[in-house]
């Protein structure tokens, strides 16, 4: 990269040096080593200028600084140039804070990790109160920690609890919440930004620059029971927790330089590690996926532009009515969700009880959104009107895009999707939310099957991020395009799958339950197994996320991949044993399954060997375990490459974090068997 062209300096007529950050290659600002010189370079020109003070700010749109350079951050090789990287940062910052005339930080836009840092370093900070503005400190999200003195001066600045509560929750906040909570010293609207964070700087020359921060302490008991409720969260699977928890505390009350040489120290060991490694590859798997395109899937299929929006490639017709039929468990969250998210829905069901009690559940979600400041309550009663309800088809007739959401049966669905194309337009989207049935054996019949794909959603719909997009054989790119703009404008995150049996991520994670079942079958405890997974990293046990997705469910998924993949898909037969003795899991009217719920969570060992037939314990270890069923999951998954289920092993990976809680530590599924010595030998680290 050349000289000066991320940063730019100028003094204007008043004595005011700016310093703005816009590197003309990109729509956002990041640090790299070439922009840290900029930076360094443009510190000097203001003193060499005389300025009388200086503003730091952006003039990209959405993004002030949005932090270290990933690809960097993550090429860091070894903890002693990882400790190096945060130095380096401290020591510009700290250049910045020595100046001799106030410096204002003028934020529009994401300010995250070294661009709060860079931030916390100036002697006011005023931030636009765009919605596009969000402040903090992430790091501990990928891995990290802050390391260019975000430890030290945050604690500083509004004391170590509130510091280290938001460290350790690794998310931006709003400038109104910043501002509450004293991460900034303003909140203006966008236009006004320049000219107040001038007039601020010209008053600070007035009444003279702020004294340094002074140091801060918190009680050993807070510090204590903050540092045993993580530890006991994150099992040592989250060792940057613990380090930001220690740099808080050691740093706070020390002069300046040593406290920043202890963050120094620290973010070294802990950046350069496996972990964090691995979780900056989840993270940028998680950028790729919202720039995913069509491209590869479609002979001659152009590749949208980044910014599609709702208009993938900026020709296709944008989706704004949606009919949504069945209003169970999926219909009910798929409803609301797309209504929170501006579109109009019309929600079918059958029975008047169920599309009673589906609406009773949109409401529901409405006003969780609402108690955890998601939505404000007028946004969510407007979003909560958008939903209109029929036991006809009142309404579809104006749909552009109907997502069926019925009992998971080809006879069903098909009939449905016959039905369906007598009521809705000829162009209308026809989209089946199936977990596992082939698109073309549900909806190639209707008329015009070109519009036809599966959207396939997971559950919790409002809390799972992943959405696997489903190209049958009969799809079209505009189809697939459109869908694709509209999961992108849903704020979910696509992942493309060629149409068969169980797509991608129900069939990998049904050949694992499987196998788990049989291990169970053979005589392992339910405790035993799940207890294996849960030290993987799993934040739950094959058995109890059986219970939880239903022990019908289950054992009919079981029956259909037994038929999808005769002789590999070798089918246990204990749910089927239990759902016809009641235990259909965690579920209304069901005594439990492989666990009992009332009074308190307790395997249900007893009960489900006697109604599947007693078995002596077996006892294996916890590698042995995982060895077994984190093979089969891999296996699996490799073979759904192999077969062009999907693209790539990073789209595998991306899929199991996003929608099945595979352990983000890990990286992901095909990274972790890649990179673990010897899947194959049974041991796993
Ligand atoms: P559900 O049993 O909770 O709801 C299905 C609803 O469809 C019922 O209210 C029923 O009355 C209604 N219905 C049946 N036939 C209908 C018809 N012809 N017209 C209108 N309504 C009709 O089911 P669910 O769990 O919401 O699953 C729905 C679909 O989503 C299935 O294909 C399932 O495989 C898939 N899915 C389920 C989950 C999950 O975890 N539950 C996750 C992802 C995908």
């Amino acid at each position: 990269m050349s000289a000066a062209t991320v940063i730019r300096y100028s003094l204007d007529g008043d004595g005011v040096g700016w310093i703005v950050f816009d590197d003309p290659a990109s729509r956002v600002n990041v640090f790299t080593p070439a922009a840290q010189d900029e930076l360094d370079a443009a510190i000097g020109q203001a003193i060499a200028s005389n300025a009388r003070a200086v503003v730091v700010s952006s003039a990209k749109e959405r993004i002030f600084i949005a932090g270290a350079d990933m690809k960097w951050l993550a090429s860091l090789p070894d903890a002693a140039t990882a400790a190096e990287f945060s130095r380096r940062g401290q020591q510009l910052f700290q250049r910045l804070n020595e100046l001799p005339v106030p410096v204002v930080c003028a934020i529009h836009g994401a300010c995250a990790g070294g661009g709060f840092e860079l931030a916390l370093a100036c002697h006011w900070r005023i931030a636009s109160n765009a919605p596009a503005t969000q402040i903090g400190l992430p790091e501990t999200g990928i891995g990290t920690m802050p390391g260019w003195g975000g430890c030290v001066r945050l604690p500083r600045l509004i004391g170590i609890k509130p510091a280290l509560e938001h460290i350790l929750k690794a998310q931006l906040v709003s400038a109104a919440d910043a501002l509450r909570a004293g991460f900034i010293n303003e909140c203006v609207a966008p236009a006004e930004l320049p000219a107040r964070a001038k007039a601020a700087a010209l008053e600070l020359v007035a009444g003279g620059v702020p004294p340094p921060l002074p140091a801060a302490t918190a009680s050993a008991d807070y510090l204590a029971t903050t540092r045993a409720s993580v530890e006991a969260r994150t099992r040592g699977r989250q060792p940057a927790l613990l380090m930001a928890i220690d740099a808080v505390e050691q740093a706070s009350s020390l002069p300046i330089a040593e406290a920043l040489e202890i963050e120094a120290q620290l973010f070294g060991q802990v950046s350069a590690g496996e972990i964090c490694k691995n979780m900056i590859y989840g993270f940028g798997l998680r950028d790729a996926a919202r720039k995913r395109t069509l491209a590869g899937w479609f002979e001659g299929a152009q590749t949208p532009p980044a910014s599609s929006g709702n208009r993938e490639g900026g020709k296709r017709a944008p989706i704004r009515k949606v009919g949504v039929v069945g209003a169970g468990v999926m219909g009910s969250g798929i409803a609301q969700w797309l209504a929170s998210r501006g579109l109009d829905v019309v929600l079918r069901d059958v029975q008047t009880g169920a599309l009673e009690r589906g609406l009773a559940v949109t409401q529901g979600l409405f006003d969780d959104a609402v108690k955890r400041g998601r939505m404000t309550a007028e946004n969510a009663a407007a979003s909560r009107r958008r939903i209109t309800s029929t036991t006809g088809w009142e309404g579809f007739e104006t749909c552009d895009l109907v997502i069926e959401a019925i009992v998971e049966s080809t006879v069903a669905k098909r009939a449905l999707f016959a039905e369906l194309a007598t009521v809705v337009r000829d162009d209308t989207l026809l989209a089946s939310n199936t977990s596992a049935l082939p698109i073309e054996q549900i909806a190639g019949g209707v008329v015009n099957p070109a519009r036809t794909l599966g959207i396939h959603f997971f559950n919790p719909v409002s809390r799972m991020p992943l959405v696997e997009l489903i190209l049958a054989p009969q799809t079209s790119t505009d189809t697939a395009g459109r869908a694709l703009a509209l999961i992108k404008a849903l704020g979910k995150a696509p992942v493309i799958c060629r149409s068969s049996p169980g797509f991608l991520v129900t069939r990998v994670l049904f050949f694992y339950l499987n196998e788990a079942v049989r291990l169970w079958e053979e005589g392992v405890r339910a405790a035993a197994v799940d207890g294996a997974l849960r030290e993987f990293g799993w934040p739950m046990g094959p058995l109890r996320l059986i219970d939880e997705v239903g022990v019908d469910v289950t054992g009919f998924i079981f029956a259909e991949m037994g038929q999808y993949f005769p002789g590999r898909f070798v089918r246990t037969t204990a749910c089927g044993r239990m759902m016809a003795a009641g235990l259909k899991g965690r579920k209304s009217g069901s005594d439990g399954g492989f666990y009992r719920y009332t009074p308190t969570e307790a395997p249900n060992e007893v009960e489900t060997r006697r109604v599947v037939g007693p078995r002596p314990e077996v006892s294996l270890s916890g590698s042995e375990i995982t060895g077994r069923l984190m093979r089969i999951m891999a296996d699996e998954a490799g073979r759904c490459l192999a077969d062009g289920v999907v693209k790539s092993p990073e789209d595998i990976d991306f899929a199991l974090l996003m929608g099945a809680g595979f352990p983000a530590f890990r990286g992901g599924l095909m990274h972790w068997a890649r990179t673990t010595s010897n899947p194959r030998s049974g041991v796993i680290t």
